[in-house]
């Protein structure tokens, strides 16, 4: 297709101010602009947080996320729209923020920083505080997040083991199990780190059984997708004393309610959904739309295509 005009929708606010990437890509030979709900019919491509049903008239959507769980793929297809993802981008962003996560645990930062709230001078227990090296973490998904961890953790001494599907070896993974072993593999992990997509078959993979695998002193850290874990399986487990404690960016409900039982969990840090957060978002997402651009014109296939 001519792709004559891009716009970049106005949802990407909530991770980035849309003129910022529109700005970068205003070299490209074609018409750039940030648009509304309205305009997205005059358009031939799309860069976008959400999903609008009028997409579905343009040529081609690229998310601005990894996961694409929010876009109806038959649809696509059915509308010969191509959708591609921004995955490839977030392994040193969610690497370090998982790593935030594990030494606020072992050095019990998060207990600090609440005391702190209160004019609290606490200090923890004798036995409260540990240090990483030794420790294992059990990345379970080892595309660019995991990988991401897998990378800075190893960089801490944390010993990494992955679980996948297809069981081949990763670079910076100890050990690779396939998906099938799930239970044997989390079992022994002082961590257990989540970074697969939410698809039908990662619905729930962490549910009350996977919490019971897990060792009592445990540690679980969800960056993926809140479907991806049984919330409340999950918070049986915390609530009896199953688990130590949750890192969680991600939510079956999204903003968490503020009813729900984790905002008031001394074991529990919650972050809203920015694990991957950072001030060169945009120009991490430009470079992927400029080389599908390039691709375009060269009739060469996208790369991150997904649809
Ligand atoms: P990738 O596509 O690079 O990696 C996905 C990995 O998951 C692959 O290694 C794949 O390996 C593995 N996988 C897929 N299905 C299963 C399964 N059933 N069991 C075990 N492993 C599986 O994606 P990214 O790493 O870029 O992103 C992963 C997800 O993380 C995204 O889909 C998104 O939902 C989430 N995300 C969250 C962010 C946040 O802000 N919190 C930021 C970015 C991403 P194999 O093929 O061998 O199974």
């Amino acid at each position: 297709f001519e792709l004559e005009r891009l716009g970049v929708h106005e949802s990407v606010e909530a991770v980035f101010p849309p003129a910022e990437l529109a700005a970068s890509l205003s070299n490209l030979p074609t018409e750039v602009a940030v648009i509304g709900d309205d305009e997205i019919p005059r358009y031939d491509a799309v860069v976008t947080l959400e999903h609008r049903e009028a997409f579905l008239e343009v040529e081609w959507v690229h998310s601005i996320q990894a996961g694409v769980d929010r876009f109806p793929f038959d649809e696509f297809e059915d509308h010969d729209v191509i959708l591609t993802n921004s995955t490839g981008i977030h392994d040193r962003t969610v690497g370090e923020t998982v790593a935030g996560y594990l030494l606020m645990f072992a050095r019990r930062l998060h207990a600090h920083v609440a005391n702190q709230r209160e004019r609290r001078w606490t200090r923890p227990e004798w036995d409260e505080a540990f240090t990483l090296p030794g420790s294992t973490a059990c990345v379970v998904g080892t595309g660019t997040l995991g990988r991401g961890v897998a990378e800075t953790l190893g960089g801490l001494g944390v010993r990494v083991t992955g679980v996948r599907r297809s069981g081949d070896p990763v670079p910076g993974f100890d050990e690779i199990d396939t998906t099938d072993r799930l239970l044997e593999a989390i079992a022994d992990a002082e961590f257990v780190i989540v970074t697969v997509p939410l698809t039908d078959e990662t619905h729930h993979l962490f549910d009350a059984e996977a919490f019971d695998a897990m060792r009592d002193d445990a540690y679980f850290v969800n960056v993926a997708r809140g479907s991806v874990v049984d919330e409340p399986a999950l918070i049986d487990a915390l609530e009896g004393d199953a688990l130590a404690g949750a890192a969680l960016d991600v939510f079956e409900a999204e903003p968490l309610p503020e009813d729900s039982p984790l905002w008031g969990m001394d074991e529990v840090i919650i972050s809203p959904h920015c694990a991957a957060y950072t001030r060169d978002y945009f120009r991490d997402i430009g470079d992927i739309v400029r080389e599908n651009v390039d691709r375009l014109a060269a009739g060469e296939e996208f790369h991150n295509r997904v649809v």
